[in-house]
């Protein structure tokens, strides 16, 4: 029978598996989650582990145990995605602003990065060593995140394959709005209640945003409330 349009549409497309592609899914799986794989160079990358310990003034492997150490990497290590794990650990960084000691008349600031781990809710401030030791990641990367923080990019992403082209359909003042939006949250307070929590009350750094969407809503267009949600069908992706 000759194959229509139409029939052709119905019928389950199977992408070809390309060998390279799937090797490099593979590899890249591997990486997020710490394990052992072979580099694009051909070497042989040993599985990921935490560092040894500081010995700093902080003594930041006294405040944090070992067994915390563990959970904390385990859990950074089971997070599924880069943009996941930039989006934790970019939460555990704070800037400050401080002005140069040295020149006051300078308007010229100059900032410290905090570092801190999160256990049970709490935050523990750390040195950078430890913070890069415990997750095991190197000063390069918190480096790049932290400069992300210097030019307030809300949630950083992994840029490597994407696809910068796709059509929107929220106009530019609503995503600019809620750019703020997200932006205030995260700078108050109140940035804990917008985290989801685990099946052991445990926060995530996933933010939920359908509290998000509502608290948006809220401030901002109290007469949607009642409408039919997903008029603001957006997600926290799509602002990135
Ligand atoms: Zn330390």
């Amino acid at each position: 029978m000759e194959e229509t349009e139409s029939n052709k549409s119905k019928q389950p497309k199977r992408k070809q598996r390309n060998p390279s592609e799937w090797k490099r899914e593979k590899r890249k799986r591997s990486i997020i989650a710490g394990e052992s794989h072979i580099s694009v160079k051909g070497e042989l990358v040993l599985p990921k582990k935490i560092g040894a310990d500081c010995n700093c003034k902080l003594k930041c492997y006294k405040k944090v145990d070992e067994n915390t150490r563990q959970r904390l990497f385990k859990g950074y290590y089971s997070l599924k995605t880069y943009d996941e794990q930039n989006a934790y650990l970019f939460g555990l960084i704070k800037k400050q602003d401080v002005k140069r000691k040295k020149n006051l008349e300078s308007d010229r600031r100059t900032c410290t990065y905090k570092y801190h781990v999160r256990d049970q809710g709490k935050e523990i401030q750390v040195c950078k060593l430890a913070f890069a030791h415990i997750h095991a990641v190197s000063f390069r990367k918190i480096r790049t995140l932290s400069e992300k923080l210097d030019q307030n990019i809300l949630f950083p992403r992994d840029g490597r394959g994407r696809h910068n082209n796709r059509p929107t359909k929220v106009s530019p003042t609503t995503i600019e709005m809620i750019k703020n939006h997200i932006f205030q949250v995260m700078k108050s307070n109140e940035l804990k209640n917008f985290l989801k929590e685990d099946k052991n009350k445990q926060m995530t750094p996933e933010l939920n945003v359908a509290k998000l969407h509502t608290h948006y809503l809220q401030m901002y267009e109290p007469d949607a409330i009642n409408m039919a949600t997903g008029k603001f069908h957006v997600k926290i992706a799509f602002f990135i």
